[in-house]
């Protein structure tokens, strides 16, 4: 659809970022074009439906300018998940593994009244592991994921197959 192609005609592929063999997806083009990244945050409130979210949670750092965008047009609030040591008051923490070592992601304690049901945004969806973890700190903090959206998805990565059965909708899968 109009979308995908959009997002597809907004990414650049960078080879060997972060670290050799790895071709980064940077979707910085499409943010800095005002009438695409209109469109494409307008595409995501139209996928879900602008009722069925309560609260959207941006995951640092590229989720937060979705997210952001999402909550303004809906008027809906807005919810940071952050790396670890970023956030002022108590937080869970969720860590899970990179394929070096380990990443720690965190979320103030009371960031959600009970039931809200929220909508988790990120740039790009790759194995899942951020995602996976971020659902994981919603829903101790108690909300309820509604779904978790992404401008693009790195299909052969596996990262839907791992957030089962919770529902995940990329604009773009590659
Ligand atoms: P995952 O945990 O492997 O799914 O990686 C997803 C997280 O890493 C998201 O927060 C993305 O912003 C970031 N990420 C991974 N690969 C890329 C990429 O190719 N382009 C942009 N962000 C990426």
């Amino acid at each position: 659809p109009e979308t995908a192609r959009l997002v597809a005609s907004r990414v650049l592929d960078v080879p060997d970022f972060p670290k050799p063999g790895v071709v980064f997806k940077d979707l910085m083009p499409l943010f800095a074009d005002g009438a695409v990244f209109r469109e494409v945050v307008d595409g995501i409130i139209a996928h879900h439906g602008r009722e069925s979210f309560d609260t959207v949670v941006g995951i640092e750092a590229r989720g937060f300018v979705i997210a952001a965008a999402i909550a303004y047009a809906t008027g809906v609030g807005v919810v940071p998940v952050r790396k670890a040591g970023k956030l002022p008051r108590a937080a869970y923490s969720a860590s899970y593994a990179l394929e070096y070592g380990e990443a720690t992601l965190e979320v103030h304690q009371d960031a959600f009244t009970a039931g809200h049901r929220v909508l988790v945004v990120d740039d790009v969806l790759a194995t899942g592991g951020t995602a996976e973890a971020t659902m994981d700190l919603v829903e101790r903090a108690g909300g309820t994921v509604s779904g978790f959206t992404v401008l693009m998805e790195l299909g052969f990565l596996g990262g839907r197959e791992r957030l089962a059965p919770r529902p995940v909708h990329a604009l773009l899968t590659v």
